[in-house]
């Protein structure tokens, strides 16, 4: 509607009026460059999560569906890895393109299927974050000032059309007389992804444009919980002349994913999600000999140190913990406040009042719902065990009501003070607006307890000391430090680099090691000796 409201009965290209229902559409899969109705009989539902309404319906794939996709996938590849690099990068400059041009109607599908800000949303396509510290710290006001927009849109389909530096292979002239020993990187074959429901696009973006642009063709599953978006970024790819079979896209859960670890012609698979799924994805993939990688669950510490920027630290803090509702692998849901900075917690539960908590869609709102009642129902429960297991609550959002969307899966920003290491609270990965507190004496202390911790995404320190930054990212045991910057992702000629319990394999998602990840090397030796010439040119004198 023209007050930027995302209507629950939005009719989108990507949904079909279903022959189950009447009332409520479909999404389809996409198999061999066409937009399909499955056959299934079983489908799953999809809510909003602000409203609780049922507004579309996922299909689990059949059998023959997933078969039909893996042959189109197979018979696509020989052209696809055959088509030049440069041909690959066009249909990867157009797709990025149409990305950006298609960016509203994007988020607002993320919005209603998955409840994150418009704003979120939209930095959810161009990267799943605004801009590298300071709008997370500027949350609220100065966010709203910005519109979520970030500038700088460096995201990974931009960083796929460079692939034609990227895929260079290596070369040593002269190895012995008149031999030569060089290096290509080709593509795999068929790859898959499997992808979490926390960020509809940006996930699934850094998963087949880097694979395809290698010359793999690819098989998505999206999440069943918020599979619209990657439907419509299919779409555009299609209209930027992926030609048909090089993305095939199934819906489903377990049975989708077990097809995809079994499947011989499965090359690699890729997945981001929680630990549970993503160890049992990485056994079984590895048993059948795949490559896989696998992105998993976090519990991100950010540590204060007394001569931090007060006034940056705290704000940063509160955007880093609440923003998209906590619901971010790389939210900082932990806080170590070392010596004298533990007087600052009055002030931080002050900042986290402030945020504003409504549906997605309204304009102003600072986090919008969780995407379950499941969800909120878990996260209610991990408050609850901090007040048994001797916490203090000093903000509370579990009783938070959301006028005009009383049914959502609302939780507001939530403190708990006092946390020690053997809490549940303190061990499991909340996935909620929710931020823990600890307390010790000295960095060193801190330190402890961050390595002590099983997972290793992401960490943040806030100093103004140079010599204790520099310390606290030579010591702390996790893959992506941030200094003064809370969301430390790296952009993506880097890659994201998660570490320990957090991930599973040994080639991370995009940067050189994402390419690396979806090409093979093959080496050649080569000698031609001019005596062994049939026909020589003459001299030249
Ligand atoms: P999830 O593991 O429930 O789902 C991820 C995918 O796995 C989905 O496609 C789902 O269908 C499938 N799946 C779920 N349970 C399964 C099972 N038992 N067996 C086989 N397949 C299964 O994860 P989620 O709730 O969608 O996402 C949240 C989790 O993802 C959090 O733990 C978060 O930290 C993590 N995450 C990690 C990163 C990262 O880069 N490290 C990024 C985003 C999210």
């Amino acid at each position: 509607s023209d007050d930027g409201r995302v209507s629950s009965k939005v009719k989108s290209p990507w949904y079909s009026a279903s022959p189950y229902s009447s009332s409520v559409p479909t999404v389809k899969l996409f198999i061999d460059g066409k937009f399909v109705e499955s056959k299934s009989d079983k489908w799953i539902d999809i809510h909003n999560p602000a409203t609780n309404e049922v507004i579309g319906r996922v299909p689990q794939a059949t059998k023959a569906e997933m078969d039909a996709a893996i042959v189109s996938c197979k018979r696509a590849f020989p052209a696809w890895a055959d088509t030049s690099v440069l041909s690959r990068q066009q249909v990867l400059l157009r797709y990025q393109q149409l990305i950006k041009e298609n960016l509203k109607e994007i988020a607002k599908l993320i919005t209603l299927e998955q409840g994150k800000t418009l704003a979120d949303a939209e930095g959810d396509v161009f990267r799943g974050l605004r801009k590298l510290g300071a709008p997370y710290g500027t949350f609220g006001k100065e966010q709203r000032k910005m519109g979520g927009k970030d500038p700088r849109m460096g995201e990974v389909v931009e960083h796929a059309c460079s692939v034609t530096s990227l895929m260079m292979g290596e070369t040593m002239p002269s190895i012995t007389k008149d031999m030569d020993l060089y290096s290509y990187r080709l593509p795999l074959g068929v790859c898959a992804g499997i992808a979490p429901f926390n960020f509809p696009a940006m996930i699934p973006l850094w998963m087949f444009p880097m694979a395809m642009v290698c010359g793999n063709t690819f098989l998505m599953k999206p999440s069943e919980r918020v599979p619209g978006a990657t439907i419509l970024l299919a779409k555009l790819l299609q209209d930027s002349g992926a030609p048909d079979g090089t993305l095939n896209i199934i819906h489903g859960q377990h049975e989708a994913v077990n097809f995809i670890c079994d499947h011989p012609d499965i090359k690699a698979i890729s997945f981001v999600g929680s630990n549970q799924a993503g160890e049992y994805i990485f056994e079984r993939g590895s048993r059948h000999g795949k490559r896989v990688q696998a992105n998993m669950g976090a519990k991100n510490h950010g540590v204060v140190m007394p001569d931090a920027n007060k006034e940056n630290t705290l704000n940063q803090l509160v955007g880093a913990a609440f923003g998209a509702a906590g619901q971010r692998c790389m939210a900082l849901s932990t806080a170590i406040l070392v010596g004298e900075a533990r007087k600052w917690l009055p002030e931080l539960v002050e900042r986290a009042k402030n945020l504003r908590v409504n549906a997605g869609d309204q304009p102003g709102a600072d986090l919008g719902p969780l995407i379950t009642p499941q969800a909120k129902e878990r996260v209610c429960d991990l408050i609850d065990s901090g007040t048994k297991e001797g916490a203090s609550i000093l903000l509370d959002g579990r009783k938070i009501k959301v006028k005009g969307y009383e049914n959502g899966n609302f939780v507001g920003p939530t403190i708990i003070s006092n946390v020690k290491p053997n809490m549940t609270c303190y061990k499991e990965e909340i996935f909620g607006p929710v931020l823990v507190v600890l307390e010790t004496e000295t960095l060193d202390e801190a330190i402890q307890i961050v390595n002590n911790n099983p997972y290793g995404n992401g960490t943040a320190i806030f100093t103004t000391n140079g010599a204790t930054a520099r310390k606290y990212a030579h010591l702390v045991d996790v893959g992506q430090v941030g200094v003064n910057v809370p969301i430390p992702v790296p952009l993506p000629m880097f890659s994201f680099t998660g570490s320990r319990s957090s991930f599973r394999g040994d080639t991370n998602f995009y940067g050189k090691q994402g390419i690396q990840f979806y090409t093979q090397l093959k080496t050649i030796t080569s000698q031609w000796k001019e005596e062994d010439a049939t026909f020589s040119s003459p001299a030249v004198v």
